[in-house]
């Protein structure tokens, strides 16, 4: 049987990236599509995937790993779409089914963050840990928590960037950017929060800015937060946010501050908290085990039709 190729695609609030593959070691045909309206970005993307299998051959499925807030519940029609998003024309749009019926292959969908938490956890800072969680400090904020390879979904999915915080004592007066919330995480230490007081992104601003406590403790907060309901054995911080320097660094000692001791020694938290290994490829590298879990999950439907069929 020909090795499978799995088409993948990052499914971003202002970009499409969208690439074949089966492992870091085999990513090709990146490129990258605006987000306008989804009929739009629907047709280039399907008309770019249309062009590599010309060249290349058939997709075996493609993965999906997108914005959200996305429906993952597969007893629902509403499986692949997504949710209320301030972003137009997007609510209610049903991603997966617009995708998977234009190219006629299987597909698998997922929030970004597990697609990334579901990279890190096969290829990256979080191989071997039964259970990890991917933070995305960015435009948003958003985590993925996967326990011994599985991603966790439930009523919808964890939304941890809307955690309200205790505010740090001298950020009381800022009301936060979240239009659902004000200050929840998102609302006082995603990319838009940091401009929003500053007027520059957080890497520009001194070392010695209070900016860097004030960002660090809300994300030390977090943190804090995932040691106590789920204990993951790495806390990975990705996403544009935290690139600043020294950041992860402050991240930790908040959290050695809050925790007091409790969750186990000093170094041993210290090391939970890491950057991600795939860098920005973590991504599009979950969309494609999306993809890979689709194609089992189909090649397993197809043996139990046909075994079936020979039973009967
Ligand atoms: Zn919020």
């Amino acid at each position: 049987m020909a090795v499978p190729r799995f088409a993948a695609i990052e499914a971003g609030g202002t970009k499409f990236v969208c690439a074949t593959g089966t492992s870091p070691a085999d990513i090709s045909d990146l490129t990258r599509i605006p987000t306008t309206t989804p009929a739009e970005t629907v047709s280039k993307v399907v008309a770019y995937f249309n062009k590599v299998k010309e060249k290349g051959g058939p997709l075996n499925a493609i993965g999906i790993a997108s914005f959200g807030p996305v429906e993952l519940d597969d007893s629902s029609s509403r499986w692949g779409s997504i949710l209320s998003t301030p972003k137009p024309g997007w609510s209610d749009f049903n991603l997966a089914a617009a995708i998977s019926s234009a190219l006629e292959t299987p597909v698998g969908f997922d929030t970004d963050v597990n697609g990334a938490a579901l990279a890190e956890y096969r290829w990256g800072a979080a191989k071997g840990c039964d259970v990890s969680t991917y933070v995305t400090v960015g435009t948003g904020i958003g985590g993925g928590t996967v326990i011994n390879g599985r991603p966790i979904h439930g009523l919808r999915h964890p939304e941890i960037g809307h955690i309200l915080p205790p505010r740090h004592p001298a950020d009381v007066a800022f009301a936060g950017v979240c239009p659902f919330h004000g200050a929840c995480i998102e609302g006082l230490a995603s990319g838009p929060a940091i401009q929003e007081r500053w007027g520059m992104s957080l890497s520009d601003m001194p070392t010695d800015h209070e900016a860097h406590d004030i960002i660090a403790w809300y994300l030390g907060h977090l943190a804090l937060v995932l040691h106590a309901v789920i204990s993951p054995r790495r806390i990975i911080f990705g996403g544009g946010v935290t690139d600043t320097p020294g950041l992860l660094d402050r991240i930790r000692g908040k959290v050695r501050e809050l925790a007091g001791g409790y969750f186990g020694p000093g170094d041993l938290i210290d090391a939970v908290i890491t950057a991600p290994s795939l860098g920005e490829r973590a991504g599009i590298l979950g969309a494609m085990i999306l993809g890979e879990n689709a194609w089992l999950n189909h090649s397993q439907k197809s043996k139990s039709q046909r075994e079936g069929r020979e039973r009967a």
